[in-house]
């Protein structure tokens, strides 16, 4: 796209219901923003849950889009943070715990060259706020800070960009992943599906 533009990736989550329709329904949503560019969708993995480990499996995956820049990167990313936050209600993710079961959760893990730290205003709760007294005080910070420490993140984001070195990172993603891989070993993130453009849809693998 323009130079309006910036390259941006997510990561997509579900473990409720049918976690991987929800993610494919989800990149149809994403798709469908206004003045943004799909750019590539990732294959889908079964992924082990972290955190809360008593729970369903994962599904994730990451798309990359070419999103509105904004009058400066952190109105634009704060904009489509807005708008990743809409879609998640939209799929009925209203309460749970951080790390706990969910419907969706599409978190912004890099935004072109940005860094960015901005502290929660008083109205820009998060949808789950009142579940959890000790969330995250950071209304948004990207890169996303967990992205180069999960694997359910670094493969699916390697499918993507794997010489991406992401700001403040010091390593490509695929390094990041590979080094990853050995910590968490190989069970935990298993890819599952390949992303078919013509279908719009995961085939299996
Ligand atoms: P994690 O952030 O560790 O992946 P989570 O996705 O379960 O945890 P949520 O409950 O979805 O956490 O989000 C909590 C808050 O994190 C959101 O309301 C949002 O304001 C904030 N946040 C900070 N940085 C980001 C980011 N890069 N992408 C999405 N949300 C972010
Ligand atoms: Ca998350
Ligand atoms: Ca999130």
């Amino acid at each position: 796209m323009s130079d309006r533009h910036v390259r941006a990736y997510l990561g997509l989550g579900a473990n409720l219901g049918d976690a991987g329709r929800t993610l494919t329904e989800a990149v149809v949503a994403i798709a469908a923003l206004p003045d943004t560019d799909l750019r590539a969708v990732s294959s889908l993995y079964a992924t082990a849950p972290v955190g809360f480990t008593d729970q369903p499996e994962f599904r994730n995956a990451v798309v990359a889009l070419d999103a509105p820049r904004g009058a400066d990167l952190v109105g634009g990313a704060l904009a489509l943070l807005a708008r990743l936050k809409e879609i998640e209600r939209a799929f009925g993710r209203r309460s749970g715990r951080r790390w706990g079961p969910r419907e969706l959760d599409l978190d912004l893990l890099v935004f072109g060259r940005a860094r960015i730290s901005v502290e929660r205003p008083a109205a820009g709760r998060s949808n789950d706020a009142e579940s959890d007294s000790a969330r995250a005080t950071k209304l948004l910070v990207v890169p996303h800070p967990a992205a180069s420490s999960r694997l359910f993140v670094l493969a699916p984001l390697a499918d993507l960009a794997p010489g991406l070195v992401p700001p403040g990172w010091g390593q490509t993603v695929e390094t990041a992943r590979r080094r990853q891989g050995v910590r968490e070993g190989p069970d935990t993130v298993r890819a599952i599906g390949r992303w078919d453009p013509d279908v719009g849809g995961w085939r299996p693998t």
